[in-house]
């Protein structure tokens, strides 16, 4: 907890309590910054995508990289759902934390021998591979192991997904996935690949997309490439639609695609697909399900600008500093204090260090306490501790109750396996 005394101002009802439960009470408790997150927000987001998809045969593998901590992750479990992992450390996450390996699909540009090993040991459902290399390692382990790897291609259908740059994956000159002209190669000759079943179409084009256009055009063109090799007489068992719908960060600003829109789109271009359709989803279930809690330090009124300092800085969310993201900020203070422009800062020692520039919020006093909203996703998954900050606290909210789902890292556990330098080898 930090020095600072709570501030006892009367906030406003409707923000100061989340899931039937006192934010400014749990603050108190558990300290600040800290991560809290919604379970039946996330539930909400859950049921509403799972009625959308009525009738497919779908399966929502959620993109644990989004919010990978365990309970959010068994949550997910506990849903049914899914996961899409970018890892081997995610691979063991979500076995831990009890989705089945028939429901983890691995998706990455990197994933080394030694990843894809533990993957078919685990009895992953299913590779999505992003290069004719990969391609190669994947039938070498598996017939290493005697086994056979179910392998999507990802396509890289060179769409603009109209998103951030640092965020946008599914145009030619990014890293991720292959053209359909490699893909189409690929199945040519995919009867010498006697470990690897590749009857699977796999395309995500970029993060927080707020357009339905991208995502239609991305789909056409998997649709399409689907069509042109079931005629040529392959078998697509799966075709999964990745992730990417776009969230509200800015009120009155971000206007998300309807669910219901975004699982029309997926229902008119794979009409008469009678394999199974997987889903990628990851900020959209859990970013507007959590908040980022934290204390203002102090104002510091410098020559040509007001700073609110708070005790959250860019290793607790990066978001603004890597992609100069909005998120709305709400001060938990009486709403009738007059306002005032702030750019809201962290402690850390760089001026990226930034959440807000010229923000416009009720006056601050130190102390207050100050929620910084649409932090579910990609905000710990994110943190480092920079400066030497211990990794924040989380807390999962449900119905009027809360539980700490991790605790506020101590200097100790941030230093655990550093070592002083007395075990000299040569090399
Ligand atoms: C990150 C990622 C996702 C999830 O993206 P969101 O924008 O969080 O929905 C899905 N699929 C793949 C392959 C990813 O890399």
């Amino acid at each position: 907890m930090t020095a600072t005394t709570a501030h006892t101002a009367p906030a406003s009802a409707d923000t100061a309590c989340r899931d039937g439960v006192d934010l400014p009470a749990v603050a108190r408790r558990v300290g600040t910054p800290c991560h809290v997150y919604s379970a039946s927000a996330i539930h909400a987001r859950i049921d509403a995508l799972q009625t959308a998809l009525h009738g497919l045969d779908a399966l929502v593998c959620y993109a644990a990289k989004a919010n990978s901590n365990v309970a959010v992750l068994q949550l997910i479990a506990n849903a049914g759902l899914g996961a899409d992992i970018v890892s081997g450390g995610e691979l063991w996450r979500c076995l831990y934390a009890g989705i089945p390996a028939d429901r983890i699909v691995f998706s990455g540009v990197g994933k080394t021998a030694e990843e894809i090993a533990d993957a078919l040991d685990a009895g992953v459902a299913r590779f999505n591979v992003e290069s004719a290399d990969e391609l190669q390692l994947l039938q070498h382990v598996a017939a290493a192991r005697n086994v056979v790897a179910n392998a999507s291609a990802r396509i890289n259908p060179d769409v603009d997904a109209l998103t951030h740059a640092k965020i946008s994956t599914g145009k030619s000159e990014n890293k991720f996935g292959v053209s359909i002209d490699e893909a189409r190669q690929w199945f040519a000759s995919s009867a010498a690949l006697t470990h690897v079943r590749l009857d699977g179409l796999h395309v995500h084009i970029g993060s927080q997309m707020l357009s339905l256009d991208p995502i239609r055009a991305a789909l056409q063109r998997v649709a399409a490439f689907w069509r042109e090799l079931t005629a040529a007489g392959h078998t697509i068992r799966s075709i999964d639609v990745g992730g990417g719908l776009g969230v509200c960060y800015r009120a009155g600003h971000d206007h998300p695609v309807p669910v219901n829109d975004y699982a029309g789109a997926i229902r008119e271009a794979l009409a008469g697909f009678e394999g199974r359709i997987l889903l990628e989803p990851g900020r959209w279930l859990v970013a507007e399900a959590g908040v980022l809690l934290t204390r203002v330090v102090r104002i510091k009124h410098g020559r040509e600008r007001k700073f609110l300092i708070l005790d959250a800085a860019m290793n607790d969310l990066l978001r603004p500093s890597l992609y100069d993201a909005w998120h709305d900020i709400v001060p938990l203070v009486d709403a009738t204090r007059p306002s005032q422009t702030y750019d809201v800062v962290g402690p850390v020692c760089e001026t990226g260090d930034t959440f807000a520039r010229g923000r416009e919020l009720p006056e601050c006093r130190a102390g207050d306490l100050v929620m910084i909203k649409a932090t579910g996703a990609y905000g710990a998954s994110m943190a480092s501790t920079y400066n030497s900050r211990p990794l924040a606290a989380e807390v999962l909210l449900d119905r009027g109750r809360y539980a700490v789902v991790r605790e506020r890292q101590t200097f100790e556990e941030m230093v655990a396996g550093e070592q002083s330098a007395d075990q000299w080898e040569t090399a």
